[in-house]
């Protein structure tokens, strides 16, 4: 199986949805700072930046999130729409979901039209599903990236780390796909069908999921005597041996204001999050106060910028004319 297997979303890979999808203001748009962020499931940009992101729309940037696979695989992890007909439909709600999510966050939206290769359980694990995300041959599935890239012309992207920052076989897949097209979209000689090369300027990896801030927020919820949902999480890192990267960690972006934005967000994914689970537990004025960055992990550039950074623009936003950050 070569390439996109599904038909890509609303707008496909060609194009994507949002409302500044159209070039029509010219140069204006030209002169805009822009981000991609580069994700496996729909809801995965929810939890994983989205914050950052609904601030930069704040900002004036455009923000381009691309998401690999429809997450026609995922459970229903919500109790309260844990019914059969939800299970049957699941590839149709999904994209519903990342409509409403996209309009709540400010962002441009598409599809990269790849199936969800599942999470495999069990032990040994079961073989991934023929034609899966998974199972494609990485360079092959960065072709219709590069052309996103090409077309888009983000300053930045951001993806996970080699790991995934989650162990599932998607998240390593993204990781796979973005870093090899962001390294082969300015290379003229590379997926000449994909369009006029265009190089990013920085590629980021996810870092929230650091030691330091999911202990600092687990202590603050017990100084304040609530039950801290950080518990197991933290017992497990220990038990398994998880590494930390807090110390790669190079750019902490302050986004407090957007975290109710978030929130927002992800509750938009339905079927994928627990109204009263984990996610929600702390309080948000304690989050906005304990930890009110999102950070990341700067592992390409070709700009002038020192870190530690508070901005994934610092280095790009001083060569964009103005009128990018109004
Ligand atoms: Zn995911």
């Amino acid at each position: 199986m070569t390439g996109p297997i599904l038909p890509a979303g609303p707008a496909g890979p060609a194009g994507w949805v949002g409302l500044e999808a159209d070039d029509d203001e010219g140069e204006s748009v030209a002169e805009q700072l822009r981000l991609m962020a580069v994700h496996a499931h729909p809801d995965d940009e929810s939890s994983k930046g989205a914050a950052t992101m609904a601030k930069y729309v704040a900002e004036g940037a455009h923000v381009l999130v691309v998401t690999c696979t429809g997450g026609e695989r995922g459970s229903v992890l919500n109790p309260k729409l844990d019914r059969p007909e939800i299970w049957r439909d699941m590839a149709t709600i999904r994209r519903a979901e990342m409509a409403a999510a996209r309009e709540i966050l400010g962002v441009d939206h598409t599809w990269l039209g790849f199936v969800d290769s599942g999470l495999p359980e069990g032990d040994p694990p079961p073989p991934l599903p023929e034609g899966c995300f998974a199972l494609q041959d990485v360079q092959v599935a960065a072709a219709p990236l590069v052309g996103l890239m090409r077309r888009f012309r983000p300053h930045v992207v951001i993806t996970y780390d080699e790991r995934g920052g989650y162990p599932h076989p998607d998240h390593i897949m993204c990781h796979k796909v973005s870093v090899a097209a962001f390294d082969a979209a300015g290379d003229p000689e590379r997926y000449p069908e994909q369009g006029e090369p265009w190089q990013p300027r920085k590629l980021y990896y996810h870092a929230s999921f650091n030691k330091a801030r999911v202990l600092a927020l687990h202590e603050a919820m017990l100084a304040a005597d609530l039950e801290s949902p950080y518990t197991d999480w933290l017992k497990r890192w220990e038990a398994d041996g998880i590494d930390d990267r807090g110390h790669l960690v190079t750019t902490r972006v302050e986004c407090a204001e957007y975290f109710p934005v978030r929130d927002e967000a992800l509750r938009a994914h339905a079927t994928q999050v627990d109204p009263d689970g984990f996610w929600f537990h702390v309080p948000m004025e304690m989050q906005q106060r304990v930890w009110p960055t999102e950070d990341y992990e700067l592992v390409r550039s070709l700009v002038d910028s020192q870190v530690p950074e508070d901005d994934l623009f610092a280095g790009i936003r001083e060569t964009v004319r103005a009128g990018a950050a109004e």
